[in-house]
C-alpha cells in the first residue's frame, strides 16, 4: 500500500516462502519480476506468472508481520493492521451503466486509517477505477472497493518483452488496529458479504467473493473419448438428454452439475427398485422349498414385497449403482490419479472415503458417499443420518473441488442410461 517502492535482494528462503504461500513453483527472474509457474492444480492450465520485486518485498514484510491467505476465500487477512483484502469477480448480470455508478452516494465519517484512495475513483496506471468505500457511524471500520495492494497478488502475465501491469478491484476491510487473526477473518468474511449482499440487493451491483482454488492434482477424464463417430444406437429419454445436457456444462458451477446427473439416476430409481423387486420374488418363488399351500412361504413373498415398499431413496440408489454399472467400471474409475481426492483426508467433508479393497463392494460405497453428497447439496434436514453435515453451497470452497466427485456421477449416469435400453 506505500507509494514508495523499495526493490531490495530477496535470499532464497524469501522467495521460496513467497512461492509456498502462493501454491506456486519459483523458475527465475528479471530485473522487474520474480517468475513462477502454477502447479496447474484446478481448473488452471500450467502457466508462467510474474510478481514485480517490489510488491515480493512487501508480501514478505507483510507475512513477517502474521499476514496470512484466507482459508476459503482468495484473499489475505493482515492481524497486525486489522485489514483484510479480498479479491472479488463481478457477476455476469453486474455489468452497470456509469451513468448510474456516477449517482451513487457513499456513507462517509470521519476514522483514523489513512486511506490510499479517495472515492468516488482514481486513476492509476492510466486507467480508471472505482473506489467506493463506507465507513462505520463510529468510525472504526470502512469497507472499501480500490485497486488491489501488493497482498492481493493478482499474478501478473509477462508479454514476450517480460513487462507487464495488472492492477484489479478487490474489497479491504480496514478495523481498528490489531486484531486476532481467527476473530479479524471471521468479523471480515461477515463485513464482505454484508457489504456484497447490499450492493447487490440495493444498489444493483453484482460482486461475489471468490472461492479459494488449491492446487490439487487435476482428475484425467474418467470416460477414454472415442474417435469412431457412429450412427446412434443410444436411445434417450427426452428429459434425460436435457438434464445430460446441462450437466456437462460447467457454467453453473459443479453442484449443479453434480445435481443433473443425480436426477438422471433419480430418474432410473423406480425402474431398477422394480427389477430387483421382481428378481427377488422371483428367487423365492422358484426356491425349492416354496410351498404355496404354507403361511411361511407366503409370508416370505409378503416380507420381501414390504421391504421393497420400505426402502428409502439411499437404498434404492445402491440397488441400481449395484445393477446397472459394473464392478468393474467402477474399480477402473477409482484406480485413475484422482490424488488424495476419494481418500480419508480428503477435501469433501461429510462423505464416506472410497476403499478399493474394504470388504464392502464399490457400489455400496459408491452409493453412500453419492447420496451423502446429494444430501449436502440440497440439505435435506429430514435424513437425521445427515443432520450434523454442512450445506455444500456453490461457488463455496468445496464447490470447486468437487469435480472428481462429478466425473464419477457422469460414470455412473452414462452406465445407467447405457443399461436401461
Ligand atoms: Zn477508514
Amino acid at each position: 500500500m506505500s507509494a514508495d517502492k523499495v526493490v531490495r535482494v530477496l535470499s532464497d528462503a524469501d522467495i521460496s516462502r513467497i512461492a509456498d504461500t502462493l501454491e506456486l513453483k519459483h523458475t527465475g527472474k528479471n530485473s522487474d519480476f520474480l517468475i513462477f509457474e502454477t502447479l496447474g492444480g484446478g481448473f488452471t492450465r500450467q502457466r508462467d506468472v510474474a510478481i514485480p520485486l517490489a510488491e515480493a518485498g512487501e508480501i514478505l514484510d507483510a507475512l513477517n508481520r502474521g499476514a496470512e491467505r484466507l482459508k476459503e476465500y482468495e484473499g489475505w487477512v493482515d492481524p497486525e493492521k486489522g485489514f483484510a483484502e479480498f479479491e472479488i469477480r463481478m457477476l455476469r448480470l453486474g455489468a452497470i451503466r456509469h451513468s448510474t455508478v456516477d449517482r451513487f452516494t457513499f456513507e462517509s465519517h470521519p476514522c483514523a486509517h489513512g486511506h490510499s484512495y479517495s472515492p468516488p475513483h482514481e486513476v492509476v496506471a492510466n486507467n480508471y477505477y472505482h473506489v467506493w468505500r463506507v465507513t462505520s457511524p463510529d468510525g472504526s471500520i470502512c469497507i472499501e472497493l480500490s485497486p488491489n495492494s501488493p497482498l492481493s497478488v493478482p499474478l501478473i502475465s509477462l508479454d514476450l518483452e517480460g513487462r507487464g501491469s495488472r492492477i484489479e478491484s478487490t474489497l479491504k476491510v480496514f478495523l481498528g488496529g490489531a486484531t486476532g487473526g481467527g476473530d479479524l477473518s471471521n468479523r471480515a468474511i461477515g463485513l464482505a458479504n454484508s457489504f456484497l449482499f447490499e450492493l447487490n440487493a440495493r444498489n444493483g451491483t453484482l460482486y461475489a467473493l471468490k472461492p479459494r482454488l488449491q492446487a490439487h492434482v487435476r482428475p484425467r477424464r474418467a470416460q477414454s473419448i472415442s474417435h469412431a463417430v457412429r450412427f446412434p444406437k443410444a436411445r434417450v429419454p427426452k428429459h434425460v438428454a436435457a438434464l445430460f445436457a446441462m450437466a456437462s456444462d460447467a457454467r453453473g458451477g459443479h453442484t449443479s452439475s453434480f445435481l443433473a446427473y443425480y436426477q438422471i439416476l433419480e430418474h432410473y430409481l423406480p425402474a431398477a427398485h422394480k427389477r430387483d423387486n421382481v428378481r427377488k420374488v422371483r428367487r423365492i418363488l422358484r426356491s425349492l422349498d416354496f410351498d404355496e399351500e404354507k403361511d411361511s412361504s407366503i409370508l416370505k413373498v409378503l416380507n420381501s414385497v414390504d421391504r421393497a415398499h420400505g426402502a428409502s431413496e439411499g437404498e434404492q440408489l445402491r440397488t441400481l449403482v449395484e445393477e446397472c454399472i459394473p464392478e468393474d467400471r467402477l474399480r477402473e474409475f477409482f484406480e485413475l490419479d484422482h490424488g488424495t481426492h476419494f481418500g480419508k483426508r480428503g477435501p469433501i467433508s461429510g462423505v464416506v472415503a472410497i476403499h478399493l479393497n474394504s470388504g464392502e463392494s464399490l457400489g455400496s460405497q459408491v452409493a453412500k458417499r453419492v447420496y451423502a453428497l446429494r444430501n449436502r447439496i440440497v440439505h435435506a434436514k429430514d435424513d437425521v443420518r445427515y443432520a450434523e453435515a454442512s450445506v455444500l453451497l456453490p461457488g463455496g470452497h468445496e464447490d470447486v473441488r468437487l469435480r472428481p466427485d462429478v466425473e464419477l456421477l457422469r460414470v455412473l449416469a452414462i452406465e445407467a442410461i447405457v443399461d436401461n435400453q
